[in-house]
């Protein structure tokens, strides 16, 4: 196939969906007894919402909302950081414009920008670099967010400041990691998860044996997957598979795209620059070990925690959530965003409480854009 709308072709979606139901009921998967497939990335969850899959598909087979969303999994106290950096004299705060409106414990980026600090919006670390080269007498400081998807794009901008010498640039560190998380998700005795659909836009970078302990340790399938709803259909029937022959294997749905082990420069850039946090906060799951990528100390000049002596550098708080708000359990799929006491209530797109009505990947967002009035009342 090669163009999009064959990827969307009613016929090719309804032929796997009756596959689909068969394997279902041949296992024995029921509204009462699910199979209950984790799909890892913000991204995917969007796609299921957007072309009504989790309605179309057979009644035996639940979608649980993964922690794939990296604004969403931001706690609180790192959105504050964020602030306390952009409001200091001098600095020109840029962050990707999915960060604007996420909610710290008393402002936004938005609102600090509305307050007077100078918060840009950018669409690459590159276009914050460029701002540095324009801007020598400010301090600028670049808000590194997300998976290994962006953490490259972000490493190649420190490398190239380091080869131009530039002393004002700065990037403040929150990228993480996806395959920690999955393992954190798959010790709490209190999940239950019988498969996953991994990331394919993560796969790009690591490719796919970074996920081989969810099959050789954990025993469960798991199959890096596209963004199309035959991609995700697709890539349901092969975990359905998995689970009827009773195997646990990594595959690749995604192979037009996702090279089996990845793709070299963007290692190579990544562990030039990156190197493990002994553990790093994340929403509605704490603090998860290895989870967190900070920069190495021979790239400490453009290190914004050592620059300002904040964050894992310095001294760090615990803040709370926001009273109502059950972030973390959506978050970890332990509830569906309808079930929240605030959503569509307290918390609507316009007016978000949690980050998971922000992003454009979060689970909260996804339920409210397809259908959210609906699923409020
Ligand atoms: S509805 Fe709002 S407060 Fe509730 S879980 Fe979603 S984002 Fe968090």
């Amino acid at each position: 196939m090669k163009f999009a709308s064959e990827f969307r072709d009613p016929k090719l979606a309804k032929a796997l969906l009756a596959e689909i139901a068969k394997l279902a009921d041949q296992i024995g998967a029921s509204k009462e007894k699910p199979v209950h497939i984790m799909e890892i990335c913000g991204g995917h969850t969007h796609s299921i919402f957007r072309y009504g899959l989790d309605k179309l598909i057979h009644e035996g087979v639940e979608f649980i909302h993964g922690p794939g969303c990296p604004v969403c999994v931001l706690p609180r106290a790192r959105v504050d950081e964020c602030i306390e950096i952009a409001q200091k004299e001098g600095v020109i705060f840029c962050t990707f414009g999915d960060a604007m409106r996420v909610p710290g414990s008393k402002l936004s980026l938005l609102q600090a920008k509305a307050e007077g600090a100078d918060v840009r919006m950018v669409y690459s670390p590159l276009d914050a670099l460029e701002i540095a080269r324009r801007n020598p007498a400010r301090e600028v400081v670049f808000f590194g967010l997300g998976f290994e998807t962006t953490t490259p794009s972000t490493a190649l901008a420190i490398q190239a400041a380091a080869r131009e010498g530039l002393t004002n640039f700065s990037v403040f560190c929150n990228h993480i990691t996806v395959p920690e998380p999955i393992k954190a998700l798959l010790d709490d005795p209190h999940m239950c998860l019988d498969g996953f659909i991994g990331p394919g836009h993560v796969s790009m970078v690591i490719g796919i044996h970074p996920y081989d302990f969810i099959a050789q340790y954990y025993g469960k399938p798991i199959v890096v997957a596209g963004f199309e709803p035959t991609d995700l259909l697709q890539s349901v029937l092969m975990v359905l598979r998995q689970i009827a022959e009773g195997a646990a294997r990594v595959e690749n749905q995604y192979a037009r795209v996702v090279p089996e082990h990845g793709n070299k420069v963007s290692i190579a850039a990544i562990e030039d620059v990156y190197e493990k946090r002994p553990s790093f906060e994340w929403r509605g799951l704490g603090e998860i070990d290895a989870s967190g990528l900070r920069i190495r100390t021979s790239y400490r000049a453009f290190d914004a925690e050592e620059k300002f002596a904040i964050g894992y550098a310095g001294v760090r708080a615990v803040v709370e959530e926001a009273e109502g708000c059950a972030c973390g359990a959506v978050m970890t799929g332990r509830m569906k965003p309808p079930a929240c006491p605030q959503f569509g209530k307290g918390c609507t797109p316009e007016m978000p409480l949690g980050a998971l009505m922000v992003s454009s990947e979060g689970a909260c967002a996804a339920y409210w854009q397809y259908g959210g009035a609906r699923a409020a009342e």
